[in-house]
């Protein structure tokens, strides 16, 4: 019988949620929900000092975001397979290192850094540009053991590899893969301070929990090697490999986390005002296309639409203007209870909003919701009309200049005076009577009024302008 499918997707715990790790977990969860399987969320948190506090919760928080709703975690475990923090099994580890190093197939090293250095140096000078551990602790005898202890020395776990072994696999995502164990050398297992390493744990994790299929990123592919020939030393089944390739710059150049100049974390784009869908289906075709072509998927499309077998070999390339224009088709599809509750906060960041009730912020963001690339976005775009520029391109001068122009703003602001509404009609009866009165339309007419109330010649519908700021501020600004 086919075992069911279990995936996860295992963050250290060393940061927050970058778009290469969400693109694995949304690759995984796909996956499982395609094929009914269930998707696992673990923490890879044996780096002890590269985690970072609130590192798990915020990297679980931004998935939660995206729509990926782990069925096992830290917080939602499976008596069967937990615990989910890899610092919560070291007895585990060190049972199976133990196994290991019982069968011969792992061995005490007592060598010091320095020793290690020494080795590898002597091999690049003999021509070995990829130098590897060169078993000086193989054979040790009891004595020599015995020895080091008493110089306060500590082991750590070596793997013995078999040599000369070939280790190939059918990668999901790139096809046969072949690996050669003269490539490894004999790796280590557990530190000398009882921590396994990332390999070693890996391993144990996915067997135990009986994950049948892993889908990571490329960085990963030479680590699967090592992997497999635990697998066999263990007898155990061997996952399904999938490496997702690397996210490439619009310049070709691998995306780097140190790379400020391109936002890459879920916190920023949250930050931003990015909505769950747009990232979602964004990080969807970074890396995946559908069989026709069809740009916008919500989760349950993707889910049914998925295969895996559609996943591109190449690099994916990743476009910042397409993520905002996807952002921007989701804005505009919000109903007007959900664009409220998105723009308020972005509004409150551009104006004290306290006295003003929602009919107001919703008017307010409709202005720019059809533009909006993302919501602080609207913090730039609506500025002038809180805080007029001031005025400075020749053609806006000249109407300013105009002998029309006094004229025109004060009969205009005689006209918002007598207002009791801010209707369409009454603004746009408003300006038939200054022209009917001086004579003046067009340019001369609605340059200058909008010019004193935004100091910007275009933009905005001056009818709205006028319903926004209110009687006392149009007023206050066509006499200013
Ligand atoms: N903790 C690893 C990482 O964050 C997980 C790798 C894996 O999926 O095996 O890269």
């Amino acid at each position: 019988m086919e075992k069911p499918i279990r995936v996860r997707y295992a963050p250290s715990p060393t940061g927050f949620l970058h778009i290469g790790g969400a693109r694995s977990a949304l690759f995984n969860y796909l996956f499982a929900k395609h094929h009914g399987g269930t998707f696992v969320f673990r923490v890879e948190d044996t780096d002890i000092e590269r985690n970072v506090v609130g590192g798990e919760e915020s990297q679980l928080n931004d998935l939660i975001w995206l729509g990926i709703l782990p069925d096992e975690s830290p917080a939602k475990p499976n008596p069967k397979y937990a615990p989910y923090r890899q610092t919560e099994r070291l007895d585990t580890y060190h049972q199976y290192a133990q196994w290991l190093l019982e069968k011969g197939y792992a061995y005490e090293c007592y060598c010091s850094e320095e020793e290690l250095q020494a080795s590898r140096d002597a091999q690049m000078a003999n021509g070995i540009a990829a130098p590897q551990y060169d078993r000086h602790c193989l054979h040790l005898t009891a004595e020599q053991k015995a020895k080091y202890i008493a110089e306060g020395r500590k082991p750590c776990l070596r793997l013995r590899i078999q040599d000369h072994h070939d280790i190939a696999f059918d990668d999901l995502v790139r096809g046969p893969v072949h690996f050669n164990n003269d490539d490894i050398g004999d790796w280590v297992i557990v530190k000398s301070n009882g921590i396994p390493t990332y390999n070693f744990a890996v391993v144990i994790d996915d067997h135990l929990m009986e994950i049948t299929h892993v889908f990571r990123g490329e960085e990963h592919l030479s680590n699967t090697p090592k992997q497999i020939q635990l697998y066999e030393y263990f007898g155990w089944d061997i996952p399904r490999f999938g490496h997702m390739t690397i996210i490439v710059n619009e310049h070709g150049k691998k995306l780097s986390k140190r790379d400020h100049d391109i936002l890459q974390f879920m916190s920023q784009y949250r930050e931003l005002g990015f909505l769950p869908e747009a990232i979602f289906n964004f990080i969807l075709l970074l890396g995946w296309t559908p069989s026709d072509n069809q740009e916008f998927f919500t989760m349950s499309s993707a889910i049914a639409a998925f295969e895996e077998s559609r996943m591109s070999a190449s690099p994916s390339m990743f476009d910042p203007n397409k993520m905002m224009w996807m952002n921007n088709h989701y804005i505009r599809q919000l109903d007007d209870a959900t664009f409220l509750k998105f723009i308020k906060p972005f509004i409150a960041r551009l104006t004290d909003i306290s006295g003003k009730d929602d009919a107001w912020v919703l008017f307010l963001g409709n202005l720019f919701k059809e533009q909006m690339r993302f919501g602080a976005e609207i913090v730039e775009l609506a500025k002038p009309l809180f805080t007029p520029l001031e005025v400075n391109d020749p053609e806006s001068l000249e109407v300013l200049a105009l002998p029309t122009t006094t004229p025109v703003i004060e009969a205009f602001a005689k006209q918002v005076e007598a207002m009791n509404d801010f209707e369409n009609e009454t603004v746009k009866a408003a300006f038939k009577a200054v022209q009917t009165a001086l004579g003046v339309k067009g340019k001369p007419l609605y340059m200058p009024i909008r010019l004193k109330l935004t100091g910007i010649p275009h933009g905005v519908e001056i009818v709205n302008i006028v319903k926004l700021l209110g009687k006392e501020e149009v007023l206050r600004r066509l006499r200013g």
